[in-house]
């Protein structure tokens, strides 16, 4: 049997906050359960974003709260080039084409939003010359590469991947994925030769995770996960996906809205059992 290999995939654009904290203690929990090792991950390709420091307290934070990982962990922005490689596969399959589109045009011709809310890419870059194509990439336009999900499909036909919950413990069930529902999703974006979901694939698979633990926000994205697996040849793990925590305000926390970070509610004396107990990973009653 294959050692269960999970993983907990922060990116180091700020603070981790209690959000974070509950999705690596799922992650270590699930591990836990099935016999098997987490692996931290730093989902770095955001190299504006991303600082070192950032990393740097993800590692001290998780100590603090108690969880360990094997060395040596990946940090995707020492792998472009193993991402660049997956992208020219699919630029092979002739699955790959430039788009040249602003912010602003894709939302002013979007067919509808995606399953986040964002604008739905339009196609319009599809539907270009290789005349024209070859001059805007010779003229040095800001590019970034789609795929053209609807030919990937042709390809692939129907899929399906497994799903397990509410607990890691509990019965796969299989699921269809609707990778169309995102339409032409970008693979290269204009700032770095990849994209979160190309990496995450990559390294999934590099790394022989069996179960990836991730929040529900995430759960829509598996489609497009499910199908560049498929089209890479590379195999699907089991997903399972934890609950989120929520703000006061009833949306999921994040950086960008300031919740505060680990090393705040540190400094004002909570113990990582505080935390624990605040994310419902330990009971306040004295039976448990
Ligand atoms: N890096 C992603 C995030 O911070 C999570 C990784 C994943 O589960 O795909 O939201």
């Amino acid at each position: 049997m294959t050692q269960p290999l999970l993983r907990f995939a922060p990116s180091p654009n700020g603070f981790l906050h209690l959000g974070h904290a509950l999705s690596a203690l799922a992650t270590w929990q699930a591990a836990a359960q099935l016999d098997g090792t987490a692996l931290l991950r730093i989902e770095d390709i955001d190299t504006a974003r991303c600082k070192p420091e950032f990393t740097q307290a993800i590692f001290e934070d998780l100590d603090w709260l108690g969880l360990s990982w094997p060395e040596p962990v990946l940090v995707q922005s020492e792998r472009f080039d193993i991402y660049a490689a997956a992208a020219n596969r699919l630029r092979d399959m002739d699955l790959l084409y430039p788009c040249f589109c602003s912010r602003a045009e894709i939302a002013e011709n979007a067919i509808g939003t995606d399953p986040d809310g964002a604008p739905l890419y339009p196609g319009t870059c599809r539907h270009l010359s290789n005349a024209d194509r070859i001059e805007r990439l010779e003229r040095g336009d800001p590019v970034q590469f789609r795929l053209d999900t609807e030919r990937a499909l042709e390809r692939t036909g129907m899929l399906t991947f497994s799903v397990i919950g509410p607990t890691i413990l509990d019965r796969p069930q299989i699921r269809y994925a609707r990778p169309g529902r995102w339409g032409d999703v970008v693979l290269q974006r204009k700032d770095t030769p990849t994209s979160y979901h190309l990496s995450i694939v990559v390294d999934d698979a590099d790394q022989g995770i069996t179960h990836v633990t991730r929040g529900r926000d995430l759960e829509a994205a598996t489609d497009i996960h499910v199908l560049l697996q498929m089209l890479l040849g590379l195999p699907t793990p089991y997903y399972h996906f934890h609950r989120l925590l929520l703000g006061d305000d009833g949306e999921k926390l994040a950086k960008s809205k300031g919740s505060q970070s680990l090393r705040d509610l540190r400094a004002q004396g909570w113990t990582p059992e505080d935390v624990r107990r605040a994310v419902g990973f330990l009971s306040n009653s004295r039976s448990d």
